[in-house]
Order: structure tokens, then sequence, then C-alpha cells
């Protein structure tokens, strides 16, 4: 835990919050700041900053409670569908050192924008970058 974390005071009951699940490990909270209503946080009660840091045991535990809080997502807003997203640093637009997965409900024409333009690989470069991550895996 640490001690200046926002997430970490919402997970102790040190600052309110609107939970709408909890069970010892997660905790899933509207999100303040919505980019649609009904957008929820799904995040772990013990500190890890990022999805890398997440311990196996708790990473499971996350990803079957973001399921089951994004299909009541879905079911309250009446949504046609959602994004399930986690930055992961503060270049990929993460505002709390706490992971913590988006569930935010769409429907068509919401108006909710991203701006992610795809790239075109280079001349050999799709097979750089396959040949390096597969060696970061080793
Ligand atoms: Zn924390």
């Amino acid at each position: 835990m640490s001690l200046d974390c926002v997430f970490c005071k919402i997970a102790k009951g040190e600052l309110p919050s609107q939970k709408v699940y909890e069970n010892e490990m997660v905790l899933a909270i509207l999100d303040i700041n919505p980019i649609a209503f009904g957008h929820t946080l799904v995040l772990p009660k013990s500190h890890a900053e990022t999805f890398n840091d997440l311990r196996p045991d708790i990473l499971g535990e996350l990803v079957v409670r973001a399921q089951q809080v994004a299909r009541a997502v879905v079911r309250a807003t009446g949504a046609q569908g959602f994004n399930l997203l986690m930055n992961n640093g503060r270049c990929s637009g993460q505002a709390i050192d706490h992971a913590h997965w988006h569930v935010i409900p769409r429907k068509a024409e919401d108006g909710v924008k991203y701006n992610w333009a795809p790239r075109k690989y280079g001349e050999g470069e799709l097979q750089k970058h396959a040949d390096a991550i597969r060696e970061a895996l080793k």
C-alpha cells in the first residue's frame, strides 16, 4: 500500500467512493470523471502500480471480477458494448498510480472518441518488432 495513493485510501474506506462491487481482493467504483455515465473502475485492493506489477493470484481475481462488473454495467446502462482498458504509465494516460481497469459503457453514435491512429510498418519493421518481442519473452 502506498500512503498517498487515492485508490488505497478508497479501498481502506478513508476516502468516499461510489462502490458498486467489493470482495476481499477487488473493488469496483464509479469513475467521478466518467467518459460515459456508468463508467466504472475495477481495481485490486492491494497496491500495485501497473498491470505488470500485479501478482498472478490478484490478476486472476481482477479479470474474473472485471468481466462480472462489465456484464452488470452493460445491463444497468443499456449499453450496446463497452471498452475495457487499462492505462499503464503516465505516457499512456494513467492518472493514478494504482492499477485499474476502466469499464466504459458504449452505444452507437455516443460521441465517445479516442485518437488511436494506426501506423504503417516500413519494410522489415514488422519482422523486427516481432523478433524483439519474442526475444523479450524468453
Ligand atoms: Zn494504491
